[in-house]
């Protein structure tokens, strides 16, 4: 069903989107399923969850982190995670800056952004982004590269909605993109669209999509 499933979400999606298969909550043997089903990119939101999935599925996995990033949990994911969706604060910002400094790495994130009415979700808005993308603090950053934006969209059925927080964080990724990335090919990401709203992230400019209950199956708790 993994493989079935994978397949028809590919055959819907342009070239210039890739799949972030996200399977947080599942087990091992159904990421082994997509991953034979040659499913390589996979989006956890716990960190540790992350790391114990990554010691022992395939080396080429590459893992997404799509989740709320405590600082404490920064180190179990460093060595070996390959875009960070998550940014939601400077201070969050600089601590993976500082971890991926002791690993001699260079790691990608986005700048997560709160496009929706829902006063929960985690993110950043336009001001924060400017004040972070100004700050000495971030100039002196070598450890993080910033590719990009993430958000989520309100939970609703109203698609009308929906679309409208999409097309603002096309407008916030245009707006960043000329003011500070201006010739960056890096900064090129927008994360946005999950299960029940891809299609519209698509229509709308998103380069990766997040899915997970329409590849694995519901999930079990609803993190
Ligand atoms: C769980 C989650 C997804 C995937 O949700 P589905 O509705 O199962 O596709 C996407 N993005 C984030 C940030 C998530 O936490």
């Amino acid at each position: 069903m993994i493989k079935e499933n994978l397949e028809k979400i590919r055959a819907t999606l342009p070239k210039s989107v890739t799949l972030v298969a996200v399977s947080k909550t599942k087990p091992v043997s159904d990421l082994q399923e997509a991953y034979d089903a040659g499913q390589r990119i996979f989006g956890e939101n716990h960190a540790l969850e992350m790391r114990d999935k990554h010691e022992v599925l395939p080396a080429d996995i590459q893992w997404h982190f799509i989740g709320h990033l405590q600082t404490n949990k920064i180190k179990y994911i460093i060595p070996f995670v390959t875009l960070i969706h998550s940014i939601d604060s400077a201070n969050l910002l600089e601590a993976v800056n500082k971890e991926a400094k002791k690993h001699d790495r260079v790691v990608d994130c986005l700048l997560q952004f709160h496009i929706a009415q829902e006063e929960t979700k985690f993110g950043l808005d336009l001001d924060e982004a400017r004040q972070l993308l100004e700050s000495d603090e971030f100039k002196q950053m070598d450890n993080v590269r910033i590719c990009g934006v993430m958000g989520m969209a309100t939970f609703t059925e109203d698609m009308d909605e929906v679309r409208k927080e999409f097309k603002h964080l096309k407008e916030i990724f245009d707006t960043l993109k000329a003011k500070y990335f201006a010739g960056q090919p890096q900064f090129k990401e927008i994360s946005m669209g999950m299960s029940d709203d891809y299609p519209i992230a698509v229509e709308e400019g998103a380069t990766l999509v997040r899915v997970g209950s329409k590849i694995f199956g519901a999930r079990n708790y609803n993190v």
